[in-house]
């Protein structure tokens, strides 16, 4: 028979987990639950020696031109857990913002992405290529947000040209002013924002025309529905239009299939990233197949090889 101690844990646990699907909803305990709360929390203290111990890799995916010609790349993480192995972010992120360790992860990605845009400078192939990272809501939030970019700008000597930073809609919600100075102090330095995932929060037009954004990503799940339904792109084309109309760059993410793509040009999106030019790959990878591609030139033979 259960302790009472317990039957009060397992109470807890369905209660947790009640929350976590929204206001009203019922629970019963259930060991699977218990299962998952055992794993995140060790999953929390295997996170908190993963920085140390050089676990942390970053994948580059490619971005292209309407010509499939190379423009820049995206970094995304991943986690290389000893025993689990390649942890994919949507697995651990979220326990390091619950936990504050993206705060020297996000200062990690950063400064890696430096370091590879100062080593590409030389290289002919690369020196061009822009590189975005993902921001979190948290970092963005610190007080020496802005310094800590410029110090690495700064400590590495790169061009901040070629560094964008992906926010995501839900981190411009509040307090607009003091991210419309935060944005602009790093915007007047040369660092480009770009907005993610695109259409799945809720922006106000108002607050989108005010800040310094210089490009658009249309989430993954509108490019998806063109596969589906592509007599119907209205959502898709209402958001290329309205970056237009704002004088932004529209890039397309997610896509897959020559079709998407095709659709995508004729209504007037002219960047792209996805599986039909490329996977992430580790940064060893993508610079080989960066210099294929330059070797034996983009349009011979209809040549991918990001694939
Ligand atoms: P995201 O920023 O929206 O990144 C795009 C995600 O879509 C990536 O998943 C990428 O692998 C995936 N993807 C790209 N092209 C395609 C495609 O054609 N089809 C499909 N089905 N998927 C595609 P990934 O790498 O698992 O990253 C998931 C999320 O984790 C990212 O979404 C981002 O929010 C977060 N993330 C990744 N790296 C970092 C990081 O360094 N810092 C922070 N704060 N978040 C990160
Ligand atoms: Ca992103
Ligand atoms: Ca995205």
């Amino acid at each position: 028979m259960a302790r009472v101690e317990d039957l009060f844990r397992q109470a807890d646990i369905a209660i947790y987990h009640a929350k976590e699907s929204g206001r009203n909803s019922l629970r019963f305990f259930d060991p699977q639950m218990q299962e998952k709360i055992h794993h995140l929390a060790s999953l929390k203290k295997d996170l908190r020696k993963a920085l140390e111990q050089q676990q942390f890799q970053l994948y580059f995916q490619i971005q292209v031109d309407a010509l499939q010609y190379p423009i820049g790349a995206e970094a995304l993480i991943r986690w290389q857990h000893p025993e689990h192995g390649l942890v994919p972010p949507d697995q651990f992120i979220p326990l390091t913002e619950q936990t504050g360790l993206i705060l020297p992860i996000g200062q990690w990605v950063l400064e890696t992405a430096c370091a590879q845009l100062k080593a590409r400078e030389q290289d002919e192939s690369t020196c061009n290529l822009t590189l975005s990272i993902n921001v979190s809501a948290k970092q963005f939030r610190q007080t020496n947000f802005v310094t800590q970019e410029q110090n690495a700008v700064q400590r590495y000597g790169i061009n901040p040209a070629k560094l964008k930073l992906e926010l995501t809609e839900s981190m411009l919600a509040n307090n607009i002013e003091k991210i419309i100075i935060t944005m602009s102090t790093l915007n007047a330095m040369g660092i480009r924002f770009s907005l993610d995932d695109f259409g799945t929060g809720y922006s106000s037009l108002q607050y989108l025309k005010r800040l310094p954004l210089y490009q658009l990503k249309i989430d993954q799940s509108f490019i998806r529905e063109l596969a589906v339904d592509s007599n119907d792109p209205a959502l898709v084309l209402t958001i290329i239009a309205m970056a237009e109309n704002l004088g932004l760059e529209v890039m397309a993410e997610g896509v897959e299939t020559q079709a998407q793509q095709a659709l995508l040009l004729k209504k007037g999106c002219r960047h792209f990233q996805g599986y039909l030019f490329g996977k992430p790959v580790p940064i060893k990878l993508f610079e080989e197949a960066l210099q294929q591609k330059y070797l034996f030139g983009v349009d011979a033979n209809n040549n991918r090889p990001f694939r």
